[in-house]
């Protein structure tokens, strides 16, 4: 299978080195996955070294290893990241809303704010920022699509209704969405995004791909047969990786 979304440099907390880049490929392979994609998180850009991510690859034949990036979406920095993109040949490119109006919202120090405020507003509010990532054109992925229940803090309308104009966004731009199985160890304790939305996902034709959004090396591949599994009870029969944006299918079997 493949894992879309692992961080080589983690939180900035380690090197874009020869021996890290192997540690990650290594454990890729342990996994038997038959693709792998670094997506760091833009804010590293210095960090990054992307021609030893391909050197180290040669060594590594049996593995298509992909190079990404993890955008944080801020509807005003679209001219940013525009500029980012142009400088390097990307297979693939993560748009991520970590943050609404300027607010980081997934950090475990903003829990009590998702408690003040009134839970339809909280999810409306972010799914407003998911679409116009959405429709920027930036993307070829949206990350963690309902990151925003991080806390566990449900809303009291359906979250179909909450989420249908992002959902018309990613399936008219054809961008993917992915399994994120990080969801599981963050307080929520259940994949991005909730079975529901999977199924709607389904429904809609829109494309899966899958994550472990690893920040070390031993949880590259973390649940992902689980989650080929969840999507093989849904009725999904492929998923996609890619290759210079270009999306590559994998049959689930
Ligand atoms: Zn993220
Ligand atoms: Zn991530």
């Amino acid at each position: 299978m493949l894992d879309l979304h692992v961080h080589l440099l983690g939180h900035n907390d380690r090197e874009a080195n020869r021996e890290n880049i192997r540690a990650f490929l290594d454990e890729a392979s342990k996994r038997k996955l038959k693709e792998i994609g670094f997506a760091d998180h833009d804010y590293y850009w210095d960090q990054m070294n992307f021609p030893l991510i391909r050197e180290v690859a040669e060594d590594y034949p049996h593995l298509a290893v992909r190079i990404g990036l993890e955008a944080e979406y801020r509807p005003n920095e679209e001219g940013r990241i525009r500029h980012l993109l142009e400088q390097f040949p990307f297979d693939f490119v993560i748009g991520s809303i970590h943050e609404i109006d300027g607010w980081i919202f997934d950090i475990p120090e903003e829990e009590y704010m998702h408690r003040k405020k009134e839970a339809d507003e909280l999810y409306s509010g972010y799914f407003d920022v998911v679409t116009r990532a959405a429709r920027s054109g930036l993307f070829t992925t949206i990350g963690h699509f309902d990151l925003i229940k991080v806390f566990g803090v449900r809303p009291s309308t359906d979250i179909l209704v909450l989420a249908d104009e992002a959902l018309t966004s990613v399936a008219e731009h054809g961008l993917v969405l992915e399994v994120n199985t990080n969801g599981r160890y963050k307080p929520v304790q259940e994949f991005y995004p909730e079975q529901r939305l999977m199924e709607e996902i389904q429904r809609r034709g829109i494309n899966f791909t899958f994550g472990s959004d690893a920040h070390c090396a031993a949880v590259v591949g973390r649940d992902i047969d689980e989650a080929r599994q969840l999507l093989r009870q849904i009725g999904v029969r492929s998923v996609v990786g890619f290759a210079s944006l270009d999306k590559v299918s994998y049959p689930l079997d």
